[in-house]
């Protein structure tokens, strides 16, 4: 017996387990599209009545075992009657594949998500690579899982677990997914050559053949019981109503607020489900919340911000360059930045040659990341051997004659623009001719950068965001003078580090801290004129700033968490756009000499002293602000330094602007994005408060000449 699919290929061993090999075709990761769940279909009712098959093993032939359910035809589902029908018939092959009386069990490699992760819990057993990675991210998208996750993972492991992932859209590694239950065994293995005829031999594929022939058997399988009493009796019918559903719904009120109705409508499809069948639950209980939202405006929104964040991550600018194990990358400057960027890339295979000036300030920089990494142990993220290896592949160096065979250098050092290029010039004398040197500076242009070098052509920008591993996005700056090859090394290493690469043009304040910058002036102002710290980033949290980071956080916040000097420098860097950005002399008073620098908040709580000092130094007149006016204040100018931005080219499309807006700067997903927010409100709308803004408040907010154009730019953003 051999059936052959499309994306599926069936091979019936000696022992008659039969596997089952995913290969989605014409896509470099399996996703269950209806074409890809109308085959599994055919296969589900084939070996069920061939009577030599005595069990299944489902196993991917690409690295990953499935990413999920294809976005895009979730994006294109604007008709529920169709949408039901095709929930409906995969709930009843998910439901055959579970009533089966021939075991399948389910071989994970790598990914293992959303639909594919449901389809994984529908099967017997589990069985994972140590490389394999767990979670439902539909929330992100604006849907539930649809394809009875919200059922069958409450009922295999304890309630507050599940909910936890179900309503957080986190993934989980190999081992905490062991102890937590979502899978049976966990296999260290080598990947070979994948195709029908040899994935039998891999390691994992050979426990999962062997644990579908002891459930054939009389004796079964036993899942170890795992859950802990606490967690158990938070499962019972009559604890569960009263304590975990009512806490799990607390802490996503308080995470999502009202702005993110997917996570609360799961935990409704979780709670009402537990009463009935699985089978009826996955129809009556879940099915209704799911086709209610994949219609929704915000998911289509959010699946937007899925598809933009894919296509800035898949360009091709070039020839594919690195290769851990020929290359080693430079990293100067071990501090806040340099050590963590240096820590990410050697997570990703790569040595590193971190250097700085002092033994003291690389012992500082290796003690952040050696902090860093152990936390990754304490998460089950990676073992302790990998710990050292990761270690081991950090190199600290004093010395530029280290540099002599690395192609690619990493400039984080303290942002003095003399010393960057001072660097630069000791990079051109010791690092290979063809080395490329990617400056991290968030307040100088690339070009000044390189004022001095004598090939201005292999310098590029690349800013990270701190904190780096939370933080997705990395500018990619280009220069007048940078080599297209420069570009494509700095892009492709972004990529590597598993960034939102999105390539930029040199400008101030490149684009995120430009367009940021308006906001922070503008809190700092607020502040100055008398509105309390708290009011003006409370508006702001509730505006929903940060909100997808986990933690909301207004601008005042935010520039005690980036530092009050770093600001100072980043605004300061904008004085040559122009008089609309006004504020660094207020701020620069938080910086008194020979002291540390002041800060907005204090232990919780309003700082009077930076009140005071911004009032007593403000010359303006002192007003009470609506919360209405202040989140205009807040917010419109960024609408009109974005349009600036596209109008200098600094990128070219607004989606560009959003997505950067969105990783960079917490600008709120659930709304769509910054520009195209403005779209939908009508951009004449934003045109108006700005010149009654400016009328009020001065000529900072006087809207650019963009704004004759921008209703033209914009239009390509659906409504
Ligand atoms: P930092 O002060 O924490 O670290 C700078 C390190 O550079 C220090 O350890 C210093 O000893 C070292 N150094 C100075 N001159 C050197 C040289 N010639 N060679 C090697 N090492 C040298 O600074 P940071 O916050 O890590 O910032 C580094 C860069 O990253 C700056 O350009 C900054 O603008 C940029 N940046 C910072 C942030 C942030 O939030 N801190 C965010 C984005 C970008």
């Amino acid at each position: 017996m051999e059936w052959t699919y499309r994306h599926f290929k069936t091979r019936l061993l000696d022992n008659d387990i039969c596997i089952v090999g995913f290969d989605y075709q014409g896509k470099s990761v399996n996703v269950l599209t209806s074409e890809a769940l109308e085959e599994i279909k055919a296969i589900v009712y084939g070996v069920t009545a061939d009577e030599r098959v005595k069990g299944m093993v489902l196993v991917s032939l690409k690295d990953s075992f499935i990413a999920g359910a294809d976005i895009n035809e979730i994006y294109e589902m604007t008709d529920i009657d169709g949408c039901k029908k095709l929930v409906t018939e995969t709930h009843t092959v998910f439901g055959e594949i579970e009533s089966s009386k021939k075991p399948w069990v389910v071989a994970i490699d790598g990914l293992c998500l959303g639909g594919g992760l449901e389809l994984a819990l529908a099967c017997h057993w589990r069985v994972a690579t140590d490389n394999g990675v767990f979670g439902f991210p539909e929330v992100k998208l604006g849907i539930i899982p649809g394809f009875g996750g919200t059922q069958r993972l409450p009922r295999l492991i304890s309630l507050p677990d599940a909910l936890d992932l179900i309503t957080s859209g986190r993934n989980v590694y190999a081992y905490p997914a062991l102890k937590r239950g979502i899978i049976d065994d966990v296999v260290t293995n080598q990947r070979g050559e994948r195709t029908i005829d040899t994935v039998d031999r891999e390691a994992f594929v050979v426990v999962a053949i062997e644990r579908a022939l002891a459930l054939r058997s009389q004796k079964g399988l036993k899942r170890n019981p795992r859950t802990p009493l606490l967690q158990k009796i938070l499962g019972w019918p009559g604890v569960r109503d009263l304590i975990t559903f009512k806490k799990a719904r607390s802490m996503v009120t308080a995470r999502v607020k009202n702005h993110y109705p997917a996570p609360l409508k799961a935990l409704d499809a979780v709670q009402a489900g537990l009463r009935m069948s699985v089978q009826r639950a996955c129809l009556e209980a879940e099915m209704p919340y799911l086709l209610e939202l994949v219609v929704s405006r915000l998911s289509k929104d959010l699946i937007e911000v899925f598809l933009s964040t894919q296509k800035t991550k898949n360009q091709n600018l070039g020839p594919s360059f690195f290769d851990p194990a020929k290359h080693t990358i430079g990293v100067l400057g071990a501090g806040l930045m340099g050590s963590q960027i240096a820590g990410e890339i050697s997570d990703k295979g790569f040595g590193v040659h971190l250097k700085d000036l002092e033994p003291k300030f690389l012992c500082d920089g290796m003690n952040r990341i050696i902090r860093m990494k152990k936390e990754d142990v304490a998460k089950r993220i990676i073992n302790k051997p990998e710990c050292e290896h990761r270690m081991l592949r950090i190199h600290p160096s004093l010395s530029w004659d280290d540099f002599k065979s690395t192609p690619f250098v990493i400039e984080a050092i303290k942002e003095v623009l003399s010393w960057k290029q001072k660097a630069l010039e000791e990079f051109e004398e010791a690092a290979p001719t063809d080395a490329i040197f990617a400056t991290n500076t968030s307040s100088f242009m690339i070009s000044e950068v390189a004022e001095k070098a004598r090939h201005k052509e292999r310098c590029v920008g690349m800013h990270f965001f701190n904190p780096v591993r939370k933080m997705q996005l990395v500018e990619i700056v280009r220069s007048d003078s940078t080599s297209a090859q420069a570009l494509a090394h700095a892009y492709e290493l972004g990529s590597i580090m598993g960034k939102v690469p999105l390539v930029v043009r040199d400008g101030p304040g490149f684009l995120v801290n430009r367009i940021l910058s308006r906001y922070l002036v503008e809190a700092v102002l607020l502040v100055a004129e008398g509105v309390s710290i708290a009011d003006v980033d409370k508006a702001a949290e509730n505006f929903g700033m940060a909100i997808d980071s986990g933690r909301s956080m207004g601008p005042l916040a935010l520039i005690d968490y980036i530092g009050v000097e770093t600001a100072v420098h980043v605004l300061s860097s904008l004085k040559k756009l122009g008089d609309r950005i006004v504020v660094h002399p207020l701020i620069g008073g938080m910086i008194p000499q020979g002291k540390r620098p002041l800060t907005f908040w204090k232990q919780g709580k309003e700082n009077d002293e930076v009140r005071k000092l911004l009032k007593e130094q403000y010359a303006g007149p002192q007003r009470s602000v609506s919360t209405e006016t202040l989140i205009k204040r807040l917010v419109l100018p960024m609408r009109d330094e974005a349009l600036r931005c596209l109008e200098e080219g600094i990128v070219t499309e607004p989606w560009q602007v959003d997505l950067a807006m969105l990783y960079g700067a917490g600008f709120p997903a659930f709304r769509g994005g910054l520009l195209k927010e403005m779209a939908r409100e009508g951009v004449d709308h934003t045109r108006a408060d700005l010149e009654s803004l400016a009328a009020d408040h001065g000529d900072r907010f006087q809207p650019c000449d963009s704004f004759k154009e921008a209703e033209n730019v914009l239009s390509a953003y659906k409504m």
